[in-house]
C-alpha cells in the first residue's frame, strides 16, 4: 500500500525517533509499504517518520554503476536502529532531494565514507562500510531519524533563498490533507 508522505512543516519530520524494540508483523507490513511508497515516489530512500512513524527505520536502494557507466538500482535494503560511525575526513558535495520537500534539489556537503551498523528485517545485525552516493543516501535517511532535513545542512545564504518556497510547501500541506 502506498502511504501518504509527510511534507515539510509536518512536526513529525522534526521528531527524534525511538528505537524499535521488536520486529513485529506490523513493522514487516510497514517496511513493505515503505518500499512501495519509495518506488511510487521515484525516491531511492525513505525513512519511517516520512510516512508518519517516529521510529528508527529506513529503506533504500543502492545505485549500481556498470563498467559501461549505466546506472541501475539494487533490491531494497532495510535498516532498523541504524548507528553511523567513522565518517571520513574527506567531504564531498552532491545533489540531494527529499520526497518530503518536493521540488527542491540542492548540493549538500557530507563525508565521502561512512560505517553503518543496523539490524535487518530478520533482526540480524550487519555492518557496511560505504562510500560515495550510497553513503550519502544512508546519511540523509539517518538524519530523518534525528529530525534533521538536508536543507538544514545548507549554508545560510542558500537556505535563505529557499525560505519562501519552503513556506509555500508548508502552507499547501497544512491546509488540505
Ligand atoms: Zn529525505
Amino acid at each position: 500500500m502506498v502511504l501518504e508522505i509527510r511534507k515539510y512543516g509536518d512536526p513529525i519530520l522534526r521528531k527524534k525517533c525511538s528505537p524499535i524494540v521488536e520486529i513485529t508483523d506490523e513493522i514487516r507490513t510497514l517496511v513493505a509499504d515503505m518500499i512501495e511508497t519509495m518506488d511510487a515516489g521515484k525516491g531511492i530512500g525513505l525513512a519511517a517518520p516520512q510516512v508518519g512513524y517516529p521510529i528508527r527505520l529506513f529503506v533504500l536502494r543502492n545505485y549500481i554503476e556498470s563498467p559501461e557507466g549505466d546506472l541501475s538500482f539494487s533490491d531494497p535494503h532495510v535498516y532498523i536502529n541504524p548507528v553511523l560511525s567513522n565518517p571520513s575526513v574527506k567531504k564531498v558535495s552532491d545533489t540531494e532531494g527529499c520526497l518530503s520537500i518536493p521540488g527542491i534539489r540542492e548540493e549538500v556537503e557530507r563525508p565521502l565514507k561512512i560505517r553503518i551498523e543496523a539490524l535487518n528485517l530478520q533482526g540480524h545485525p550487519f555492518m557496511e562500510e560505504i562510500e560515495g552516493y550510497n553513503a550519502r543516501v544512508r546519511m540523509h535517511e539517518n538524519d530523518h531519524l534525528n529530525g534533521v532535513l538536508f536543507i538544514d545542512r545548507l549554508d545560510l545564504r542558500k537556505r535563505k533563498k529557499l525560505e519562501s518556497y519552503l513556506k509555500e510547501i508548508q502552507r499547501k500541506h497544512s491546509k488540505s490533507d
